[in-house]
């Protein structure tokens, strides 16, 4: 059965209600709705807590895909829900909202480097993409100066819909080479970030680019000939290190 995916069009809610359609192997729980973010495209999948009516609190420690757009949510095997029954589902919200914050950087990032992006990883504390760079050289101290620049300016972010279609005949909207689009009944959910970026992605993000807060470019290494891997961190995380 799919699940309906709140967490798109609601990516700021962090409790709602929902009703529970399955119970599989290893404490696996899917609902016909879900605020739960399934791990997927570099950013982990969620956690947080499902309540029951009668007051039970149930740790989720995970979220993952299933088929189609059914979600599962990882508890403790023992949480003894049964299908039909009612929780609320509250997201662990701190570390969601690093998340958000972290990917959305990240599509600044691949602003700032208009080069083919490999590989990625995001994190509550930092995050990262690999770029086809070639013989490019980039500057940290530079790259950070404008990444915050994007941010100050508080782009606004938002999502819709295009048909596959109108994807396949305007290729050069994707940006990652090694992940591919999230497709599903003919549609391809686009991410615009004011007039600076558009491509397609199925993640989590904040709403205005201001949100994102104080970052910065940790280091850019290589990685083999033509990829360079750029780590991304929170300011204050590394406030006392230096
Ligand atoms: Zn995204």
């Amino acid at each position: 059965m799919s699940t309906q995916l709140r967490f798109r069009d609601l990516p700021m809610a962090r409790e709602s209600l929902a009703s529970v359609t399955a119970v599989g192997t290893d404490g696996a729980v899917a609902t016909d709705a879900t605020l739960f973010y399934p791990q997927g495209g570099g950013q982990p999948g969620d956690s947080g807590v499902f309540i029951t009516a009668d007051g039970r609190c149930l740790t989720v420690h995970d979220t993952r895909k299933g088929e189609g757009d059914e979600v599962w949510h990882y508890l403790d095997p023992e949480h003894g829900l049964t299908v039909g029954q009612s929780v609320t589902q509250q997201i662990d919200w701190p570390r969601r909202w690093a998340h958000m914050r972290m990917h959305t950087a990240l599509h600044l990032l691949s602003v700032l480097v208009p080069y083919g992006v490999t590989g990625g990883s995001i994190g509550a504390e930092r995050g990262r993409l690999d770029f086809d760079l070639g013989e490019a050289s980039l500057d940290k101290a530079a790259l950070t100066a404008e990444l915050k620049g994007l941010v100050a300016a508080d782009h606004p972010v938002s999502s819709e819909w295009i048909s596959e279609a109108e994807l396949d005949a305007r290729p050069e909207l994707v940006k990652t080479m090694s992940v591919a689009p999230p497709r599903g009944a003919g549609m391809i959910r686009m991410v615009r970030i004011g007039d600076i970026d558009y491509q397609p992605c199925g993640g989590t993000h904040v709403t205005s680019t201001a949100q994102i807060g104080a970052l910065h470019v940790v280091s850019i290494k290589n990685r083999g000939a033509r990829n360079r891997r750029i780590t991304l961190a929170w300011d204050e995380a590394t406030e006392g290190q230096a």
